[in-house]
């Protein structure tokens, strides 16, 4: 990036150091950038590479792509390729900086470093560092350059121009900050008219790398609004801006850590809660078991996502048609994770609500035959159940309807049998409903039993049968195979 006011030459000036190479190759990206509507003070070429938007190098091939293009959109935006999750520190050797240009490095490492990402930032010497990026001062020059992520890691260098020693630190620090923002796959906020902070230029283009917008951030580009901009003034705080940050956390946000499976409670509201199943690093399956207000058990899935902060999903509830079921979504689910606590928010159609979770324990030692997970009939789609093994104590949440409706009932057996036969029992709760306040209580009824034939270690199929009756309903099915969903 570089000063409003500085004006350069196209061609070999004093910021050309050498016109050798390929000189065809440049004045033929010279040519077509012009012809695509750059100023010339837009245009540099420097060591024999081609600059445009002043700091991004563009290649030939890119140069005769912004021919054909039309751009009129005007948010913020980033590459094609960004950095990969497998980088979780990125090191900057700034071992010539020395100074005010010393100082606004570690300012400018610290804007990234402070921030929640999935990449900490350090200055070398420094250890477990995942990629080291350059730093060098260029000396003449009053600005910056770098490139753009490849391969999922960094680009390894960025230029700062040693001419920025007249201005501040707090300008300097911008300049790295800005680089470095290059160097992770962030574009130019004004990339499509740099007159907005340049006072003059065009648009960028698609310059070979890509310009997806960042959903979240402003629409339009203004002067002193992105640290990304085009152009830097005298006046920059070198601090990042509101929809920095928003670029920033929706590219790089750190997810957060993975529930462990198995049953999840408020020990405070005891008698409902969460079966949580592991469907990929960042997508888990809940089953909420709670009540309606009637106090009739009732369940609840979502399948959530791993996002900024937060686990987040559609609250989808099942019917029953006779012999299939279909999904409405009701609403939604969250789960946090925060300073060694978990919590659960809900919204389930105009009710919302949440509260403290942790993981329920009741069982432990050796297992014979663990059947932690979601199983369901293959035959019959939409019914099923599921699982928690803690040493030799099975816990079977069976979900099934009452109707149409959505029911579950509960069984527990410990054995070190392969076979287990399950008490079921129908649980009706007292002010345990979503949204419900008061005294709680749970009262159980027997429901009949439900049975299954394992093996040893952990079984992806097993013989079943149910005879299963409750308020309202049954649920018999003599015999069928149960197949494994999820799991262990
Ligand atoms: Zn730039």
């Amino acid at each position: 990036m570089f000063v409003k006011s500085l004006v350069l030459a196209v061609g070999c000036s004093a910021l050309m150091f050498g016109c050798a190479g390929q000189p065809d190759e440049t004045q033929e990206i010279v040519d077509n950038l012009a012809e695509a509507g750059f100023p010339a003070d837009d245009i540099m070429v420097v060591d024999g590479k081609v600059y445009v938007g002043r700091d991004a190098e563009v290649s030939l091939a890119a140069s005769r792509e912004m021919l054909a293009r039309d751009h009129s959109t005007e948010e913020q935006y980033h590459t094609t390729n960004l950095i990969s999750s497998a980088v979780t520190k990125i090191c900057i050797n700034g071992s010539t900086f020395t100074g005010n240009f010393s100082t606004a490095l570690d300012l400018a490492i610290q804007n990234y470093d402070e921030l929640p990402l999935s990449f900490a930032m350090a200055r070398t010497p420094s250890t477990g560092c995942s990629f080291t990026i350059n730093a060098v001062i260029q000396p003449g020059v009053v600005g910056g350059s770098a490139g753009f992520p490849s391969g999922g890691l960094p680009y390894g260098t960025i230029n700062i121009g040693g001419g920025l020693s007249s201005y501040s630190v707090d300008v300097i620090e911008h300049v790295i900050t800005h680089e470095i923002g290059h160097t992770i796959g962030l574009r130019h906020t004004d990339y499509y008219n740099r007159s907005i902070s340049c006072g003059s230029g065009g648009n960028e283009g698609d310059a070979g790398v890509g310009a997806i917008h960042i959903p979240g951030t402003p629409t339009t580009a203004t002067v002193g609004g992105s640290l990304m901009n085009s152009c830097f003034r005298s006046v920059e705080t070198g601090e990042f801006t509101s929809g920095d940050l928003s670029a920033l956390t929706y590219l790089y946000a750190a997810l957060p850590p993975r529930p462990d499976k198995g049953p999840w409670y408020n020990p405070a509201r005891s008698g409902n809660g969460l079966d949580i199943q592991h469907l990929a690093s960042d997508q888990i399956h809940v089953t909420w078991y709670t009540y309606t207000a009637a106090g009739v058990p009732i369940w609840y899935q979502a399948y959530l996502v791993a996002e900024a902060g937060e686990w987040r999903g559609d609250l989808l509830q099942t019917s029953w048609t006779g012999s299939s079921a279909t999904f409405s979504v009701v609403g939604t689910l969250r789960i946090t994770y925060s300073s060694g606590l978990w919590r659960f928010y809900w919204k389930l159609g105009s009710l919302s609500g949440n509260e403290p979770i942790q993981f329920l324990a009741f069982g432990g030692g050796s297992t014979v035959m663990n059947l932690n997970g979601l199983w369901y009939n293959g035959a019959e789609p939409g019914w099923g159940g599921s699982f928690n093994t803690q040493g030799n104590t099975h816990v079977l949440n069976l979900t099934v309807y009452q109707g149409s409706n959505p029911v579950w009932l509960q069984g527990v057996v410990n054995s070190a049998s392969t076979s287990l036969v399950f008490p079921m029992t129908y649980v009706t709760g007292t002010n345990l409903c979503p949204g419900c306040t008061g005294p709680t209580s749970t009262s159980g009824t027997a429901a009949g039993t439900f049975t299954v034939n394992g093996s040893a270690g952990t079984p992806g199929g097993m013989a079943a049968s149910s005879a299963v009756s409750f308020p309202g309903g049954t649920w018999n099915r003599p015999s069928f195979t149960l197949n494994r969903l999820t799991g262990p």
